[in-house]
């Protein structure tokens, strides 16, 4: 990110000394920000706008780099600008060790405003049954019972492969008792689906080890055998669990 707005300087005609919050600011409007402002000759053409967590990181990413220039000496202004607090909120309080004692908070003014979500993103009380009672296809319930028993992110389920699939005790991997399944980062699934976390594995006489290891409930391997004699795609080709994504790279199965 930061690589990419030194480029826009560049091509802006910027020199570091000089850049002021309201530059800062077109600039986080031309990547995505909700600016109300002349942002000037496009950037960044044909890639997709940045979301807001993008654009958290890259406000964190200038408000960072610009504060350790104006520590340097270089365009002190700036790093003024850059640097500003606010009071703390109840909220802000709850979440901080020692919030009672809490003067300040730091504040960025080129983050997006948006509410603080209080709680990671959870369904809510009875939505699995909720669902269950719905859903109409094996995969469908699959899907569910994975996603909820197992706490695996979409791109970890869709990425799986068969032989990823542990799923009874004593494994031939000898990494775990239990049924469970290897997590592994691959690049290039059929269905663009790839898990985020990339822990080295390995694939040994047809024996995957390493990886990620997540432990699978027996209601999760009750509904991958329904799944698997039901619906299952029988074409010997391919070797991944979830075949189709509804959209490309969205993860949304
Ligand atoms: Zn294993």
């Amino acid at each position: 990110m930061l690589v990419d707005h030194l480029r826009w300087l560049e091509r802006e005609c910027l020199p570091l000394e000089t850049v002021a919050l309201r530059d800062l600011e077109r600039y986080m409007g031309i990547v995505g920000a909700e600016v109300l402002m002349p942002l000037g000759e496009p950037w960044r053409l044909g890639k997709k706008p940045y979301g807001k967590d993008a654009l958290s990181v890259a406000a964190a990413c200038l408000k960072g780099f610009y504060l350790h220039r104006a520590s340097l000496g270089v365009n002190t202004a700036l790093g003024m600008a850059l640097n500003v607090s606010r009071l703390p909120t109840r909220v802000d309080r709850d979440r901080a060790l020692l919030g009672h004692v809490i003067q300040t908070m730091p504040s960025n003014p080129l983050a997006p405003k948006r509410p603080r979500r209080r709680h990671p993103k959870m369904l809510p009380e009875g939505a699995r049954e909720g669902l269950i009672s719905v859903v109409n296809a094996a995969r469908d319930r699959l899907t569910v019972d994975w996603l909820s028993d197992g706490g695996f992110r979409i791109g970890e389920l869709c990425g799986l492969h068969l032989p990823d699939l542990h799923l009874r005790e004593g494994a031939r991997c000898g990494e775990c008792r239990a049924p469970h399944v290897h997590i592994c980062h691959r690049i290039g699934n059929s269905n663009q689906a790839a898990a985020k976390t990339k822990y080295p594995w390995s694939l040994e006489d047809g024996v995957i080890t390493g990886g990620l290891i997540k432990r699978v409930s027996p209601q999760m391997v009750h509904s991958y055998f329904d799944y698997m004699t039901s619906e299952y795609p029988r074409d010997p080709a391919h070797d991944m669990l979830m075949v189709q994504l509804h959209g490309p790279r969205t993860g949304q199965p």
